[in-house]
């Protein structure tokens, strides 16, 4: 039997990141001491308060289908986080799932059909290139390495790349891969072009709590914003929860009845026990959160002088914990050939539309960062 598979998926590139991993997991089952650097999750357990409380979920029987848009519980603490970031929502306006990559592909997919037009800030983190291409859509990119990766001198050629026929432009601030925190004027820049062309803006603000120094503003909450803004966030990276998938989106009510058919149809819903883990990180990890940006703040300092003993300058990133490494232009053969001969593994800055770089994650230990950094001169990778 043959199977045909739809264009729709078949122009879609498998995730780089995970490739590399995969990759790196192979070099390790094969003995090699790999260094990685290409990972985009905190090497920070889960704080124990949470897991406690999803075992104490658990014990209490939460085990069950929930409501699909989420236990109201975990809605209200997440209005009330919204509304600390100055977002005004009511629980209507949210939808939990299993992770905000699965928030994001709803959204795409109620939002975008064959032909639509979205605009991505370039480098812009892997899923959002496929997940429109899954829905029909097609890309426009502004290109942000020429301004340091800031968006703010580069909304010229914002103005220039989006019309009437947007759709629809993802924001993601602090950003993966470059760590930029977008200036209050760039944000304001975007807010103008989207009343003036009527376009939708996605805010993916998984990083928000991870920042060095600067207070992120939120995109929804500019005048003129609100009812056209979708606020991403999830639980992965700012409370070290990867694995148990949990994020949510909040957005107009008419935008979270129609995604949330789609939710329903494909997920149920987030799962029961994890959603109520989620209230004690959103509640009770401040302490926590604190040390983990802190260990990371330190770190960044690190590799930062540790690259520019080997007279290599980066664009310093203000949040997240990735950095864009210049290198050659093969990305790609560059960073085959790190993986290779210094075990070191990054991912290429072309799986983010950015050729040229490779991508460097500091979620590791200062002795691994060290590592890595000095293989990499050692092989001639600097
Ligand atoms: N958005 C960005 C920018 C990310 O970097 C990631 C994960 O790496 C996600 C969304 C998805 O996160 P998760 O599905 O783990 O909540």
């Amino acid at each position: 039997m043959t199977m045909e598979f739809t264009d729709r998926l078949t122009r879609v590139e498998p995730s780089a990141t995970l490739a590399i991993s995969a990759l790196a997991t192979e070099l390790e089952n094969d003995g090699a001491d790999v260094v990685d650097l290409s990972v985009g999750e905190p090497d920070f357990p889960t704080p124990q308060n949470v897991v406690d409380a999803g075992q104490d979920a658990m014990d209490a029987g939460h085990t069950g289908y929930t409501t699909s848009a989420g236990i109201i519980d975990l809605r209200e603490a997440i209005v009330d986080k919204l509304a600390d970031d100055g977002l005004e929502h009511t629980t209507d306006e949210i939808i939990v799932t299993p992770g905000a990559k699965q928030a994001l592909y709803e959204i795409i997919q109620a939002l975008i059909g064959e032909g639509d037009e979205v605009a991505l800030l370039d480098p812009a983190w892997v899923s959002y290139e496929a997940m429109v291409k899954m829905a029909g859509g097609d890309l426009t990119r502004v290109d942000l390495s020429t301004s340091d990766f800031q968006l703010e001198p580069a909304l010229d050629d914002l103005t220039e790349a989006v019309s009437d026929d947007t759709e629809l432009l993802i924001v993601n601030s602090p950003s993966n891969p470059t760590g930029a925190v977008y200036s209050d004027a760039a944000l304001e820049g975007v807010r103008d072009l989207a009343v003036e062309h009527d376009i939708t803006v996605i805010s993916d603000e998984i990083y928000k709590e991870i920042t060095y120094g600067v207070e992120p503003t939120s995109l929804g909450t500019l005048e003129g914003m609100a009812d056209r803004t979708i606020t991403v966030n999830g639980f992965s990276k700012a409370y070290s929860m990867t694995g148990w998938r949990l994020g949510y989106f909040a957005g107009p009510e008419e935008l979270i009845d129609q995604a949330g058919k789609l939710h329903s149809h494909s997920v149920s819903s987030a799962v029961n026990f994890v959603q109520h883990a989620g209230i004690e990180a959103l509640e009770n990890t401040d302490d926590a959160v604190s040390e983990m940006v802190e260990a990371f703040s330190e770190r960044r300092e690190l590799v930062v002088d540790l690259l520019e003993e080997h007279d290599v300058d980066v664009a310093v990133p203000d949040g997240a914990f990735y950095m864009m490494l210049p290198v050659d232009d093969d990305d790609q053969a560059w960073c085959e050939g790190a993986i290779e001969d210094a075990h070191v593994a990054t991912v290429p800055g072309s799986a983010f539309g950015t050729p040229g770089y490779a991508r460097i994650s500091y979620a590791a230990s200062e002795e691994r960062l060290e590592e890595g950094i000095e293989r990499l001169a050692d092989e001639g990778y600097l």
